[in-house]
């Protein structure tokens, strides 16, 4: 068995980020290459911190779905995974052993070779007919003085198809750092120029920034009276979202795997707890806010306060993708980054077979399943706050000055509408869903969005009383 997870940045605030990690997660899945593909995010559930736990294997490759190497892929990510790396990661990825599974960690998408490619891809989407004899190429980087790794994945592809000699000229510009994009049309001589964004997604910077620092109106632009002559702008799309870059992460994680590793073995907790929740499934089992039923091999979700509603009634969902996507969102349409908060829409049902509940439940819940079930049997353990607090970087280190009555401040607002118990912070859970008790589910260590809370108490940001979970 082999698992790969797939780690976004993900937000507190929308759902946005996730999108594109969810879309390469199907796209590999369809593949059919590894027994399970999941995704993991920072800001999200499932966090960090608990995504190694939902994987089935021993053997498990990690993909940060970063276009650059930084502060997240060197530096948050190993430590949050608990990798026991810091800094730079080697071309072949970082393997360790962590809690019986293999875990190996590779380099973001976006510096893998095979992105020249994608680059040259979207070059020829953009201008199908490019040349060497009159086309010149920019590869454009976000570029930031924080972060010295992110212009050299823009450099290095520019020197790579300079060599080539497919086109006339390239550049590598950036929008933060020189040399600027502004300073197109005194470097760039060609008569047709070709723009490569080097971005993970379309949004703020690819449809509003780009287009304004370069004075681009649609994907083709003609200037008539630059230094160099009359030019042709074409605007490509963005590198990140080609469906190659699907290639691209597989690429990498063959790699990481090395030729001579054997397939791992299933984990045998992860099989106990999911064997346990099937079975209760199956004679109807309420957790967290979800009902779930069983009849004649074929399952149903739905919100515990629909209960009764008559099936016409309710949208019809048969895919987990379909659950992921109409839970997405509260009732007010907020996104839920903490699937756990009690705030999960109603008025929809799913009906799935066993293999589509599990995944189903995942989405829903992650991380639930096997951490409840560590818990009863004794072997979940707990991440008090100081110690969460003092693993803290940037611009969240500051937490680590919160006194604890501010803390319990913070998690009295914000855990009281989770249906997660705070074990952190010495609560006890006797009962679980598992006995019965739908939303006696376990919190082991503070969320990301609850650090997120404390900081901005910290900062005096936080207004009194004000609830966070919508
Ligand atoms: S820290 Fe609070 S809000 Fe976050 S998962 Fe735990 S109980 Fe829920």
């Amino acid at each position: 068995m082999r698992s790969l997870v797939l780690i976004g940045h993900g937000s507190h605030l929308n759902g946005e980020s996730a999108s594109a990690v969810y879309r390469y997660a199907e796209l590999i899945r369809e593949r059919g290459l590894y027994d399970e593909v999941i995704e993991g995010y920072w800001k999200e559930d499932p966090s960090l911190r608990q995504v190694l736990k939902t994987t089935a294997s021993t053997d498990v490759t990690v993909i940060p779905m970063f276009i650059s190497e930084g502060y997240f892929t060197e530096t948050v990510i190993p430590r949050e995974l608990g990798l026991g790396h810091q800094g730079p990661v080697p071309p072949g990825g970082v393997a360790r052993v962590l809690g019986g599974r293999t875990v190996r960690y590779t380099l973001p998408y976006g510096v893998h070779p095979a992105m020249t490619d994608v680059i040259v891809e979207r070059a020829r989407e953009a201008l199908p007919d490019f040349s060497a004899a009159d086309t010149a190429l920019i590869v454009l980087g976000h570029g930031t003085t924080r972060n010295e790794n992110s212009n050299r994945v823009i450099y290095h592809n520019a020197q790579t198809l300079r060599e080539s000699g497919q086109f006339a000229e390239v550049h590598a510009l950036f929008l933060d750092e020189d040399p600027k994009v502004g300073t197109w049309p005194e470097v760039v001589r060609a008569a047709r120029v070709v723009v490569v964004p080097f971005f993970a997604s379309e949004g703020w910077h690819t449809l509003e920034t780009i287009p304004e620092d370069m004075d681009l109106s649609g994907p083709v632009t003609v200037f008539a009276e630059n230094p160099h002559g009359p030019q042709t702008v074409y605007y490509a799309k963005p590198v990140g979202t080609h469906r190659a870059v699907a290639d691209v992460i597989l690429h990498l994680a063959e790699e990481a795997s090395g030729a001579s590793t054997e397939d791992g073995d299933p984990d045998h907790a992860h099989t106990a707890a999911w064997a346990t929740v099937m079975e209760r499934a199956r004679q109807g089992l309420r957790l967290g806010e979800v009902l779930i039923t069983c009849q004649s091999g074929v399952f149903e979700i739905r919100h515990a306060l629909d209960e009764g509603m008559p099936g016409h009634e309710l949208q019809t969902l048969v895919t987990p993708e379909g659950v992921r996507d109409a839970t997405r969102r509260d009732e007010g349409g907020h996104h839920r980054p903490v699937h756990t908060l009690r705030n999960l829409p109603r008025g929809w049902r799913a009906v799935l077979n066993e293999a589509d509940l599990k995944r189903a439940i995942h989405y829903l819940y992650p991380a639930v399943v096997e951490e409840t079930y560590a818990h009863t049997c004794h072997v979940l353990r707990h991440t008090p706050w100081p110690t969460t607090a003092r693993r803290q970087t940037g611009i969240y280190a500051k937490v680590q000055k919160a006194t604890p009555a501010q803390v319990e401040a913070v998690a009295e607002d914000v855990c009281g509408g989770c249906l997660r118990t705070r074990l952190w912070a010495g609560r006890k859970l006797p009962h679980t869903f598992f006995d019965g008790v739908p939303g006696g589910i376990p919190c082991a260590e503070a969320c990301t969005f609850l650090v997120a809370e404390v900081r901005e108490e910290v900062s005096g940001k936080r207004g009194g009383g004000h609830t966070h979970n919508h």
